[in-house]
């Protein structure tokens, strides 16, 4: 691994502008399972009740599993060293974005800058009437489903169900910096959700050299990746880190 570690660094160091592309798997080791694989979330609880549809029509048994998984299980998850290196990389001006499909905000309060957040993030709630946006901690969640303070609407979690489309500007932010990356890292990601998966090949088909971080090969490995980094994201981006010599006591 540390010879793909040193060849990544070179590239850090040479690129004007990196960016990271990261899904679930960045934050399995705060504690967030993924949804596939093993001892995925959709092992255990049913996956229809994060569709559109049957949130408007079944809201008081969507939102009882919702509150269960995303607010009682990994509301309390906290960012790892993956999510505080990334960070710090982009505090120190070598990482210009990252796109993330996680919608546990965990990226933010490791200490990113700038998040393109591609499906929305759970730590907001919104009207389905109105439109008001409340932080979950000013929200009363013990009365299901959530209602709104000014109309009374049914609230939603401001994260993208399945049926819904993607949020426009996180949209056209990803694609954009996706397009003009020198480096894109790809984090934690099978590739197996669309759209969000064609953007490291937009990336690469625009010049970006493609590294990826992963215990398992992905979709990506043998079609877009040109670095391949076997391994768990928090353990691998330590040791970049360390190379870098980045302030470790941050972390
Ligand atoms: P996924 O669930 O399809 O796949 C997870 C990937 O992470 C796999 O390739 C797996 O090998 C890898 N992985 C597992 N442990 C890892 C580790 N320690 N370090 C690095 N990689 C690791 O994930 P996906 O492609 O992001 O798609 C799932 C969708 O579900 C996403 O769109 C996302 O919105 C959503 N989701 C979000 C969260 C979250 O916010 N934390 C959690 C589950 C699912
Ligand atoms: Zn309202």
């Amino acid at each position: 691994m540390l010879g793909e570690i040193d060849f990544f660094v070179s590239k850090i160091y040479a690129s004007k502008r990196m960016v990271a592309f990261t899904g679930a798997g960045i934050s399995v080791e705060s504690g967030i399972p993924s949804f596939r694989g093993e001892s995925g979330i959709w092992d255990k609880y049913d996956s229809r009740n994060l569709d559109i549809e049957y949130f408007y029509s079944n809201p008081d048994k969507a939102w009882s599993v919702i509150k269960e998984l995303f607010y009682d299980n990994f509301g309390k998850a906290k960012p790892n060293i993956a999510h505080k290196v990334l960070g710090l990389m982009q505090q120190k001006g070598f990482l210009k974005s990252i796109i993330t499909q996680n919608i546990d905000n965990l990226h933010q309060e490791g200490g990113a800058l700038i998040v393109h957040e591609f499906h929305g993030n759970s730590k907001y709630l919104v009207c389905t009437k109105c439109g008001l946006r409340r932080y979950i901690s000013e929200v009363n969640i013990d009365f299901l489903p959530v209602l709104c303070e000014k109309c009374n609407s049914l609230l939603k979690p401001d994260f993208v169900f399945f049926g819904e489309g993607i949020p426009r500007e996180a949209y056209e932010k990803s694609f954009n910096d996706a397009r003009n990356a020198d480096l894109l890292l790809v984090v934690g990601s099978t590739g197996e959700v669309m759209p969000a998966a064609l953007i490291p090949s937009e990336a690469k088909r625009n010049g970006a050299f493609i590294v990826e971080i992963n215990p398992q090969p992905s979709n990506f490995t043998n079609s877009v990746t040109d670095l391949f980094i076997k391994g768990k994201a928090g353990e691998v981006l330590l040791n970049v880190a360390k190379q870098m010599g980045l302030m470790l006591e941050n972390i």
